[in-house]
């Protein structure tokens, strides 16, 4: 009997020490939501993955704490965004890490935005001309076609960086590959009806999204790249809309609704708040969840 419980004991301790070299993953720093949420669909374990922002941040301006720097410090693959979208934060926090893995060019270093073709490429740059993402827009993340292609590439990558978990992480792959053809499929028929509707942007954080449905931005707010519109200049938007009406102002969960407020209560327009990432709005928990709520918001304000 004594033989029997310590066999156990034994094969217990041996089974936990099997299981946790198995779950042993990647240490995964993520600039925003959206990619933590990408990384753990294809196979990284969530407690090993540390987002840097929340959904209702604006990622643009983030401050470089230590926190962040010893969490890049451990790291074993950074992902971000790219295309500039950190470029007040991320290479001070490579910087001040001292970890060779995720510098720049680097294994470690993954911005999703290299994946991808970027709109909106400055033919010059002007910094003059605001806070202006010089290398295209960056807010990739509402066009589900594009978030595709960084899965792919980003499997790839952990796999390269993990090899020994290579198989577990082809099969998170193919599983999430499957169910997210299946869910654009979906989303393509449910948002047929927004194509070619006029709408007002707050900031230009939705040309990617605009372009997969074939929404039509006639207007941003800002005047320029992450300046605050005055008074005037969105009288100046309300005139032009006479001529030519929005059915919806759109901004992103993190930002001042302020001058949306302000064109919903001048042009009578639904002012529509989305989540812009995973955690931007109560429902838009991961990146299914995310695209549902953000096209049940816009259905809703296109067809009150
Ligand atoms: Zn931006």
């Amino acid at each position: 009997m004594k033989k029997t419980i310590s066999l156990f004991f034994v094969s217990v301790v041996l089974f936990s020490s099997i299981a946790t070299q198995a779950h042993a993953g990647i240490k995964i720093f993520s600039c925003e939501p959206e990619w933590s949420a990408l990384a753990t669909e294809l196979g990284a374990t969530a407690a090993d993955v540390y987002t840097a922002t929340h959904g209702l941040q604006d990622p643009h301006h983030i401050q470089a704490r230590p926190s962040l720097i010893a969490r890049v410090r451990n790291a074993d693959l950074v992902i971000c965004t790219g295309a500039e979208l950190e470029v007040g934060w991320l290479p001070l926090l490579l910087q001040q890490s001292g970890n060779p893995k995720i510098q720049v060019g680097q294994t470690g270093y993954f911005m999703a935005t290299d994946f991808v073709k970027k709109l909106e490429v400055p033919k010059r740059v002007d910094r003059s001309m605001g806070d202006i993402h010089a290398e295209g827009n960056p807010h990739i993340q509402l066009d589900p076609r594009l978030i595709a292609t960084v899965a792919l590439a980003l499997s790839q990558r952990m796999q390269q960086i993990d090899p020994f978990q290579r198989e577990h992480y082809a099969n998170s792959y193919k599983q999430f590959s499957e169910r997210w053809q299946q869910a654009i499929q979906r989303w393509n028929q449910l948002a047929a009806p927004l194509k070619g509707v006029p709408v007002v942007s707050q900031h230009n954080g939705f040309v990617y999204l605009y372009d997969w449905l074939g929404i039509q931005e006639i207007a941003v707010l800002e005047p320029q790249h992450g300046v605050d519109p005055s008074v005037s200049h969105l009288q100046k938007i309300l005139n032009n809309l006479k001529q030519k009406p929005a059915r919806m102002v759109i901004y992103a969960g993190y930002q001042d609704p302020r001058a949306s407020q302000w064109l919903n209560k001048n042009a009578g327009l639904p002012a529509v708040q989305l989540p812009f990432t995973v955690g931007g709005s109560t429902s838009a928990n991961n990146l299914y969840s995310l695209m549902d709520d953000t096209l049940a918001k816009l259905l809703k304000a296109n067809n009150p």
